[in-house]
């Protein structure tokens, strides 16, 4: 790879950080991923974290799977623009590979929880950062029960720790943006026009 202050053809001074955050059961997944495809230099911040992998889980396309001592040197090294600790498991984003994107006039799409856009805004003021809700409380809980995945008490537990994370996100006054998610596809479109608008702002 080239170095980072070699310029690029392709390289633009376009270059924003987006960060997209959500509780579970929200579809911020997808939401991210949609961004993703439908904006052509947007590129997926792949987070580092402790926690073990799932079988829906690819290495280095959701995740880097790293031990507890891995992700300690590598924050003693300051590798990391921010960190949190999610469920008792660590999550980190990688700076280096950011800051390389944002050279090359990339929109960085980090998905991460509130403790970590605070961490980012305070960094990268000028970065945008989305936070999706459910329709309502109800529909939270009925999607978090359609999954199939936990036990009615893990499910309860990740409730009340959605609603925990809507009430941070909206102390916290880093999110420029609460997209509702009551469709994909329109929120995916209403995700895309907003950053559209950041990117036009920042220029
Ligand atoms: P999961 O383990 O379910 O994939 O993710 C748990 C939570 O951690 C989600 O809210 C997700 O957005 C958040 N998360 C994933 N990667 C990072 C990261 O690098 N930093 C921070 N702060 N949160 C992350």
């Amino acid at each position: 790879m080239a170095p980072a202050d070699h310029r690029l053809p392709t390289d633009t001074d376009n270059g924003l950080l987006l960060i997209i955050s959500g509780p579970s059961g929200v579809g911020k997944t997808t939401i991210t991923r949609g961004v993703e495809r439908s904006i052509p230099d947007a590129v997926f911040s792949v987070s580092w974290t402790t926690r073990a992998k799932t079988d829906a889980d690819v290495e280095g396309v959701d995740y880097h799977f790293v031990t507890d001592e891995a992700f300690e040197a590598k924050k003693a090294a300051g590798g990391f623009l921010e960190t949190a600790g999610v469920y008792g498991k660590k999550y980190g984003t990688p700076s280096d590979w950011v800051v390389e994107q944002l050279k090359r006039g990339r929109l960085v799409i980090l998905e991460i929880d509130v403790q970590g856009a605070i961490q980012v805004k305070r960094k990268v003021p000028e970065a945008f950062a989305i936070f999706i809700l459910p329709p309502t409380e109800d529909e939270l809980l009925k999607r978090l029960r359609e999954r199939k995945r936990e036990s009615e008490d893990q499910i309860q537990k990740r409730f009340a720790a959605a609603r925990r994370e809507i009430a941070a996100a909206r102390d916290s006054g880093v999110y420029d943006a609460f997209l509702v998610n009551a469709d994909l596809d329109a929120t995916i479109r209403e995700a895309v026009r907003a950053v559209e608008r950041a990117r036009r702002a920042v220029r």
